[in-house]
C-alpha cells in the first residue's frame, strides 16, 4: 500500500508502458524525423508516463473524487469562508470575451473586460465605504503587503521618516505580522482583553510618534464584532498613524458595517471568499484593496480610468508618479474578479445583506447548539463564526481538538479551523457561512456530539481517527517540513511514509 492508501492506486509514471499512448497521428512521413536538423532533435525521448487516454481520463477523476470539497459537503473552515460558490459565477468566468482575452489586448478592444473591472471597483469601495479600490493583489496577503506599502509611502510623502512600527493584536492572522515585516516595519503584539476584543488601553499605551498603523481585523478572528472600535481608531489618528483593516470577514459585516466610514483608511477584500470563487486548493485568488481619501494618491498602478466620453482605459507608465508602481502583472486575476461582480450583481444591494446575516444566525445557532458539547469561550453573540475550545475535554480524556478533527472526516465532515486563533487553547474555529440548511447544521451537531462520547467510552478510535479517509494520520510536522511532492522511482526502503 503506498502513503496515500489503496484507493488512490499507482501514479501514472507506474502504469506506463513503453509504447503506449493517446493520440495518433496520421500517415507521418517516412522522412519526418530526418526534415528535422540534427540540432534541433532531442537526444532522449521525453520522461512522460506512457499511457491510453482513457487510462489518463480515469487516473485524474478517480483522483478528483478523492477530493473534499463544498461541493460534496459542508466545510465550516473558520476564517475562509467556505461557502457554496454559485455555479452562474463559473459561466460568468469562463465567458469567451473574458477568459480567452489577450492579457496585451490594446485597451480599445478590451472595453468590456475594462468596464467589469472599473465597476466592480465601484461596487467594492460601496460594500467597504472607501474611496476607490486596486484590483491587483493576487490575494488578502498580497493585498496586506499592498496596503502597507501605501502607508509607508503616505507617511514618506510628508517626510515622516520616524514611524517604524505597525501594531498589530496577538489573535491576528500570520499573514498581518509577515505583511509588516516584509514592508520594513517592526511588528509590534498587541495582547487581547480578556472578553476577545482589542485592548484599547493595551494599544493607546504603544501607540506613539514610531507607529505608521495598526492592523485591525473586524470581526476578530475570534468572530466577534470589535465593540470599542471608534474609540481606538480615533486614538490611532490622533497619534498620526493609519488605519489597516484586515476585510477577511467582510462576509459577516456586509450592508452593515463600512469599514471606510467608520475611519479605516485602508482594507483589503478577499473575493474570493466573500464572492465565491472555489479557493480550498490554495488559488488563484484576489485580494482588492480599498483606500480612503489618504492614500487615494499611492493606489498601484495602472488604475482603470473612466472617461468622460465613457470609454475605459489604464493608466499610462509614469502618468500617476505618487503611486507604489505595480504589485502584479496586469490587472489582477481577471477570472476571479469576473466572479466576484457576478455574485455582486446576481445578489443586489438587499441579497448581499441576507448574506451576512444568514451567515451570522448560521454562525449563532451552531455555537447556541454546541455550547453544551465543547466549551466557548467567549459568551457574547458571534458574528460570522465562532471559536469553540476543547480544553475541558483534553483534561478529561486526553483528547485534544486534532483528534476530533480527524475524526469529523470519518463523519463526513471538513474539519473547522484549528489551533487558530492562538490566543485560544485547544480551538476550534467554526464557520458554517450562510449556505448551509438547518439540517446540515444539525448534521454536524449530531456528530461533534458523538465524537465527544466516544472521546469518554473509545479514546483511542479518535487518536487514530480518520479510518475512511485515502489518507490516514500523518505525521503532520513531517509532512509540512519535508513534503515529497515530486515522484521519482524509489526503492522499497525510500518509499515515505510507510504505514
Ligand atoms: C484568509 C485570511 C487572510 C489571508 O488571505 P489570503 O487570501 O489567503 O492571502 C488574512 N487574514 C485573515 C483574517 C484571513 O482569514
Amino acid at each position: 500500500m503506498t502513503a496515500a492508501g489503496d484507493r488512490l492506486g499507482p501514479t501514472l509514471f507506474e502504469r506506463s508502458r513503453p509504447g503506449r499512448g493517446g493520440g495518433k497521428v496520421p500517415h507521418p512521413p517516412k522522412d519526418a524525423l530526418a526534415r528535422i536538423p540534427a540540432g534541433q532533435l532531442r537526444a532522449e525521448g521525453p520522461r512522460l508516463p506512457e499511457v491510453s487516454e482513457p487510462e489518463l481520463t480515469r487516473h485524474y477523476v478517480n483522483l478528483s473524487q478523492l477530493n473534499y470539497a463544498v461541493d460534496t459537503g459542508f466545510y465550516p473552515l473558520g476564517s475562509c469562508t467556505m461557502k457554496y460558490n454559485p455555479k452562474i459565477d463559473e459561466w460568468a468566468a469562463r465567458l469567451a470575451g473574458f477568459a480567452a482575452l489577450h492579457p496585451f489586448a490594446p485597451d480599445a478592444v478590451a472595453q468590456g473586460t475594462l468596464q467589469l473591472l472599473w465597476e466592480l471597483e465601484q461596487s467594492l469601495a460601496e460594500i467597504g465605504g472607501m474611496k476607490a479600490v486596486t484590483l491587483q493583489p493576487a490575494a488578502g496577503a498580497q493585498g496586506e503587503l499592498t496596503g502597507i506599502l501605501m502607508v509607508r509611502a503616505y507617511h514618506l510623502s510628508r517626510g515622516d521618516t520616524e514611524r517604524s512600527e505597525v501594531l498589530v493584536p496577538d489573535s491576528s492572522h500570520g499573514t498581518n505580522p509577515a505583511t509588516a515585516s516584509m514592508a520594513g516595519f517592526k511588528t509590534v503584539t498587541i495582547p487581547s482583553a480578556p472578553d476577545g476584543g482589542v485592548d484599547v488601553e493595551a494599544f493607546r499605551a504603544a501607540l506613539g510618534p514610531r507607529t505608521a498603523a495598526i492592523m485591525i481585523t473586524n470581526p476578530s478572528t475570534v468572530g466577534l464584532f470589535e465593540a470599542r472600535l471608534c474609540e481606538l481608531l480615533d486614538a490611532v489618528h490622533e497619534a498620526g498613524a493609519l488605519a489597516y483593516m484586515d476585510g477577511a470577514n467582510l462576509n459577516a459585516i456586509m450592508g452593515r458595517f463600512k469599514p471606510g466610514e467608520s475611519g479605516f483608511d485602508v482594507m483589503h477584500i478577499n473575493v474570493h471568499k466573500t464572492f465565491s470563487t472555489p479557493h480550498g486548493g490554495g488559488g488563484p485568488g484576489a485580494g482588492p484593496v480599498g483606500v480612503g481619501d489618504k492614500l487615494l494618491p499611492f493606489l498601484p498602478s495602472p488604475r482603470i480610468l473612466r472617461e468622460p466620453d465613457g470609454r475605459f482605459r489604464l493608466e499610462t507608465v509614469g502618468e500617476r508618479p505618487t503611486s507604489i508602481g505595480r504589485v502584479r502583472a496586469f490587472v489582477g486575476n481577471t477570472g476571479v474578479l469576473v466572479r466576484a461582480y457576478a455574485y455582486i450583481r446576481a445578489h443586489g444591494a438587499s441579497g448581499l445583506t441576507e448574506v451576512s446575516e444568514d451567515a451570522v444566525l448560521a454562525a449563532n445557532y451552531l455555537k447556541a447548539r454546541l455550547s453544551d458539547v465543547l466549551d466557548v469561550p467567549f459568551s457574547r453573540p458571534c458574528m460570522h463564526e465562532f471559536v469553540a475550545s476543547a480544553a475541558s475535554l483534553k483534561a478529561a480524556t486526553g483528547i485534544r481538538t486534532l483528534d476530533i478533527a480527524k475524526r469529523l472526516i470519518d463523519y463526513g465532515f471538513h474539519p473547522p479551523t484549528i489551533y487558530f486563533p492562538l490566543t485560544v487553547e485547544e480551538a476550534l474555529l467554526i464557520e458554517p457561512t450562510e449556505t448551509e440548511s438547518i439540517e446540515t447544521l444539525d448534521a454536524f451537531v449530531e456528530a461533534l456530539r458523538l465524537i465527544v462520547a466516544e472521546a469518554h467510552a473509545d479514546p483511542d478510535l479518535l487518536h487514530s481517527a480518520p479510518h475512511s479517509s485515502p489518507v490516514r494520520r500523518l505525521d503532520e510536522a513531517t509532512a509540512a517540513r519535508q513534503p515529497n511532492l515530486r515522484w521519482s522511482a524509489m526503492t522499497g526502503s525510500q518509499t515515505p511514509c510507510p504505514d
